[in-house]
């Protein structure tokens, strides 16, 4: 086993870098080559049966950290650590081992299950892949087993249909079942509800959470919803422009938010409890365009507590409670 490995967390992130060359045009005629710093010095930790909440705006780089961790891009700088091996150093080969640890559920399952397929198919397509189950008959019963464990019962109900045959509440639970069949180690959900009905989602919600507890899977859920997050998270992290600006045990966050950022987005957050205190503050504003992030602290032109030095110095990250961590000027170490 590799000294990377701290055998506490599956997954380790230590600050990881994702930079895209783009073209931007600058006038009708000529393109200028920017970078574009998608994901810039990000650090995460999470343990077997734990949830890591990823929050954010569109564009803020919530599924190009996810296609990292997956390996689906090599970072520009930084190292992921997956059950203390070093994937970015992977090559082909040890990539598709990699796969079968590390699955994803896509935001729809209407585009994320083949639909030429019966589910039968679509469950035994990666069995086959990784050579698990010895023949047909075996991997029948894995494709049944799985089924009845995501709560499609009898399984042999559903395993002649095609997806267009069934709700969308029902490709969801095809779509964990097939993530879930090659026993992964590391699950990331990308909006796994906001493609369902409002009455389905609570289930398929609770589905997940009650899978990443009962075989003690690192989680990644991404989202915009916090509301959505802090149901199924134990960490969350507050992602905007590349960056984490706020992390912390999710309940913890909710409660006592620091950066003027997480406080705009719970605003946006109904909640019934009624001794929540709903800020009346806000966001002014749009995301300035990531290829063109302004200086010092990237919200600053939309932040209403920007100061002087927010304008001109990027804040560094401080630890302002146990396990909390902020990037903000208004903050400083609790110790220092
Ligand atoms: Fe707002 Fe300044 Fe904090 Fe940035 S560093 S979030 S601009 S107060």
């Amino acid at each position: 086993m590799s000294s990377l490995q701290d055998s506490r967390y599956i997954l380790e992130a230590n600050n990881i870098r994702k930079d895209f060359n783009v073209k931007v045009k600058n006038n009708k005629i000529v393109a200028e080559e920017k970078i574009l710093k998608a994901v810039d010095n990000i650090n995460l930790k999470i343990k077997p049966g734990e949830t890591l909440g990823l929050v954010g705006e569109s564009g803020c780089g919530k599924t190009t950290t996810a296609k990292l961790l997956l390996g689906l891009y090599k970072p520009t700088e930084g190292k992921i650590i997956c059950e203390g091996t070093d994937i970015t150093a992977f090559k082909r080969k040890q990539l598709k081992a990699f796969r079968k640890k590390a699955q994803m559920i896509f935001q729809d399952p209407y585009e994320s299950l083949n639909p030429r397929f019966k589910i039968k198919d679509v469950l035994i397509e990666p069995l086959i892949i990784h050579k698990i189950g010895s023949n047909y008959k075996e991997q029948l019963k894995i494709a049944e087993d799985i089924l009845e464990e995501v709560g499609l019962k009898p399984a042999q109900t559903y395993l002649e249909r095609y997806p267009h045959e069934m709700s969308g509440g029902q490709r969801q639970r095809v779509a964990i079942a097939r993530a879930l069949i090659l026993n992964p180690s590391l699950l990331i959900a990308d909006e796994p509800v906001s493609m369902l009905d409002v009455s389905i989602r609570a289930g398929i919600l609770s589905l997940l959470r009650k899978m990443i507890k009962e075989r003690n899977l690192a989680a990644i859920c991404i989202s915009h919803d916090l509301s959505l997050i802090r149901y199924i998270s134990d960490y969350t992290a507050v992602m905007y422009l590349g960056k984490i600006v706020e992390i912390a045990p999710t309940e913890q966050l909710i409660k006592k938010r620091f950066h003027p950022y997480t406080e705009a987005l719970l605003e946006a957050v109904p909640n019934p409890d009624p001794d929540f205190k709903i800020s009346l503050q806000n966001i002014k504003g749009e995301a300035p365009n990531p290829v063109d992030k302004p200086n010092g602290c990237s919200f600053h032109p939309r932040c209403v507590k920007c100061m002087e030095i927010c304008k001109k110095e990027q804040p560094q990250q401080v630890e302002i409670e146990k396990g909390h961590f902020v990037l903000c000027h208004l903050h400083k170490n609790k110790n220092s």
